[in-house]
C-alpha cells in the first residue's frame, strides 16, 4: 500500500487502489484530485498537465482578465497540492498510455503505473481549413488571453470570425477596451442554434447598441495579418481572432486504442471502453440518463463530471443524469441556462426583456427542456426542477 496522507483515513474498499493518474491539470482534472481525497482516497495521486500553470479558471479569460478587470485565478495555489500529497506535474505532457500494463508514459521519458487512470484532456481550438488560418489569435488558455490582451489596443480594430459565445465575449472585452469589433457569423445570426431566432436577434442587437458590427452569412476564405478574406472582400483588421469552436483532446486516447467518436466515448459512470480508464470534462461524450450521448463544453460538465469520475474511480454509484448548465456574460447579457433546447422548441419569455431582467423557457410538446434567467439571480435551482415538467404556460413566471 503506498504511503497515506496525514489526516486521510482510508476508507474501506479502495485500499486496493494504490495509484491514480488524471492526465489533463484542467478543472475537471482539479476537481477530480479534490473529490478523491474528499472521498478518503489516499494513495497515490499524480496529476499531470501540459500547461505551466496549475489549474485555473478558464472563464474569466473572455471576460474580466481580458478588459483588465481581474486576474485569472487558480483553483488552487501550489501549496494546496503538497499538504494533499498530490503530484502536481505542470509543462508536462503524457505522450502515450498503455492500458495493458497500466502505464501513462510522460513526454520526460518517465512511466507512471495506475490503478485508476483519468483522461481530463479537454478541448483545443478549432483552426480552420483556410489560409493564413495560423497567423490569428486563438483563446483557449492563459497564454493565448496574455497575447491577445496585449493585442487589443484602445481604437484597434478587431475582427471575431465566430459568432459564438467566445466570439461575443471576446467582441464585449474588446468594446470595452475601446476597441472596434466585428462579428463574423456563417449562419443567420449569432448563437441562432441555441437560443433559436427571437433570442439570437435580442443578443445581436445588444451587441450592435454597444457598437459591435455584426455581419451575418459571411464566409471566410482566408485569413491575413492585416484582414479577412470573404466571399466578398476582405475586411481590414488590426486583430484577427478566431473563435470557431473546439476540437475534444482525444489524440492519447485513440493512440491507445479506446473508442473515440467526436470525443471519448464514456458510460454513465464515465468508464472509457479500455479497464480503468475513466474521461471527463470537455473530451468526454458521456452517456446520459435520458439524453442520449452527450459532450458539453462548460465549466459546470468539467466541475461535475470530475467529481462524478473520482467517486467512480472508487467503485460509488454514481451516474451522469443532471441536466447541462452554462453562463455567459456579454454586455447586460449576463445569463445562467439548464436544459438542452432544440430549434423547434416553443419559447416563452416572462420578465423583463427590453430591461435584460427576464426568464426564457423553451418548451417541447408542452415540456420545459430548458429554461434561461438573464439579469435575475438564485432562480437557477428553481428552473433546473422544472425542467421535465409539464405546467400550464399562463403560470410560468418570472420567477421573482
Ligand atoms: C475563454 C473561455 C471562456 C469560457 N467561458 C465559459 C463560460 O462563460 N461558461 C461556461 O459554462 N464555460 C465556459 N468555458 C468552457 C469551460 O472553461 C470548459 O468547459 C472547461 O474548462 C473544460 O474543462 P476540462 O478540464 O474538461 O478541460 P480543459 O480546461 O481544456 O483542461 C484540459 C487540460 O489538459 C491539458 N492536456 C491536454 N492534453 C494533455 C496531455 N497529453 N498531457 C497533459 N496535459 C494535457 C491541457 O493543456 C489543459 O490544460 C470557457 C472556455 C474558454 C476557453
Amino acid at each position: 500500500m503506498a504511503d497515506h496522507v496525514e489526516g486521510i483515513e482510508d476508507v474501506e474498499g479502495i485500499g486496493d487502489i494504490e495509484s491514480i493518474v488524471i492526465v489533463g491539470a484542467g478543472l475537471a482534472g482539479a476537481k477530480a484530485v479534490e473529490t478523491l481525497r474528499e472521498e478518503g482516497y489516499a494513495g497515490t495521486l499524480t496529476l499531470v498537465g501540459s500547461e505551466p500553470e496549475p489549474p485555473y479558471e478558464r472563464p474569466q479569460l473572455s471576460k474580466e482578465f481580458l478588459k483588465g478587470d481581474a486576474d485569472f485565478s487558480l483553483l488552487h495555489d501550489e501549496a494546496w497540492y503538497a499538504e494533499h500529497d498530490v503530484r502536481l506535474l505542470t509543462g508536462t505532457t503524457a505522450a502515450a498510455l498503455d492500458p495493458a500494463t497500466g502505464t501513462v508514459r510522460l513526454e520526460s521519458g518517465e512511466s507512471l503505473a495506475y490503478d485508476r487512470l483519468l483522461i481530463a484532456t479537454g478541448a483545443r481550438a478549432r483552426v480552420p481549413q483556410v489560409p493564413g488560418a495560423d497567423s490569428a489569435y486563438f483563446l483557449r488558455d492563459v497564454t493565448d488571453a496574455r497575447r491577445l490582451k496585449e493585442a487589443i489596443t484602445p481604437g484597434s480594430r478587431v475582427v471575431l470570425v465566430g459568432g459564438g459565445w467566445i466570439g461575443l465575449e471576446v467582441a464585449a472585452a474588446a468594446r470595452a477596451l475601446g476597441a472596434q469589433a466585428v462579428v463574423l457569423e456563417r449562419g443567420e445570426l449569432p448563437l441562432a442554434g441555441v437560443l433559436g431566432p427571437d433570442l439570437a436577434r435580442y443578443v445581436t442587437d445588444l451587441h450592435i447598441q454597444h457598437g459591435v458590427e455584426v455581419r451575418t452569412g459571411v464566409t471566410v476564405t482566408g485569413i491575413r495579418l492585416d484582414g479577412v478574406e470573404t466571399g466578398d472582400g476582405t475586411i481590414a483588421a488590426d486583430v484577427v481572432v478566431v473563435a470557431t469552436g473546439v476540437v475534444p483532446e482525444t489524440t492519447l486516447a485513440e493512440a491507445a486504442g479506446i473508442s473515440v467518436n467526436g470525443g471519448i466515448i464514456v458510460d454513465q459512470q464515465l468508464r472509457t471502453s479500455a479497464p480503468n480508464v475513466y474521461a471527463a470534462g470537455d473530451v468526454a461524450v458521456a452517456r446520459h440518463a435520458t439524453l442520449g450521448a452527450l459532450r458539453v463544453e462548460h465549466w459546470d460538465n468539467a466541475i461535475r463530471q470530475g467529481e462524478l469520475a473520482a467517486q467512480a474511480m472508487l467503485g460509488r454509484h454514481v451516474s451522469y443524469d443532471w441536466q447541462p448548465y452554462f453562463f455567459t456574460d456579454q454586455f447586460e447579457f449576463s445569463m445562467e441556462y439548464v436544459g438542452r433546447s432544440a430549434p423547434e422548441d416553443q419559447v416563452v419569455i416572462r420578465g423583463n426583456q427590453p430591461g435584460n431582467e427576464f426568464i426564457a423557457y423553451w418548451l417541447r410538446d408542452g415540456t420545459i427542456a430548458a429554461g434561461m434567467n438573464v439579469g435575475i439571480w438564485d432562480v437557477n435551482d428553481t428552473l433546473r426542477k422544472l425542467i421535465g415538467t409539464s405546467p400550464d404556460p399562463d403560470t410560468l413566471t418570472d420567477l421573482r
